[in-house]
């Protein structure tokens, strides 16, 4: 059976296209599900745009109105993805992870250093990893980046540049994707 996800949106660089001012969060939802057709095939998902922020005006306040939204709708889903502005994502997965303690399904955020209408973007490739962490056994937040699953409150932005731009500290990945599918 097709597993049941939630993508919600906040805004951050994957939703991001050229504004007068610079990138500007702009995408939305369904554009960003409508650029990923085997995801569709694979996964019953239904979205909402919560947020549309550039992650670094990204507070409690907005720690507390997603944790929210994850509490009141964890229970219809197999699992829920959050897409975020990297700058600060790593902060709000820390936070979530101390929010919403002992889920017993994954709620994955990621982001990209690319938008994803643009040419070489990370974008798909991350959401990629976060709903194949769904398909998984993994548990609670945790952030899906370059092909990797790392424990939300073990998260940190290393590389502002770099693909890789988060690593997992004085812990093992939770996840990573290889040629043969994701290894937990
Ligand atoms: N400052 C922006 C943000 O964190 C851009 C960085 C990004 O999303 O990669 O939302």
């Amino acid at each position: 059976m097709m597993k049941k996800v939630l993508l919600l949106t906040t805004g951050g660089t994957i939703a991001a296209r050229n504004g007068e001012q610079g990138l500007v969060p702009d995408i939305k939802c369904q554009d960003i599900l409508e650029m990923l057709p085997e995801i569709k095939g694979c996964f019953e998902v239904d979205s909402q745009d919560i947020l549309n922020l550039d992650s670094s005006n990204v507070q409690p306040e907005e720690w507390q109105y997603i944790a929210e939204i994850v509490t009141e709708n964890l229970a219809l889903y197999d699992g829920i993805i959050i897409t975020h502005g990297t700058d600060t994502m790593a902060y709000t997965a820390s936070a979530l992870s101390y929010m919403l303690q002992n889920l017993d399904k994954p709620v994955i955020l990621t982001g990209a250093q690319i938008p994803i209408e643009k040419m070489f973007t990370d974008a798909k490739r991350n959401l990629q990893a976060a709903f194949a962490a769904v398909n998984t056994d993994i548990k609670g937040v945790a952030i899906a980046f370059d092909d990797k699953i790392i424990n939300g409150c073990r998260a940190v932005k290393v590389r502002t540049l770099g693909f890789n731009a988060f690593e997992s500290i004085s812990a093992p990945y939770v996840g990573e994707v290889y040629a043969d599918g994701m290894h937990v």
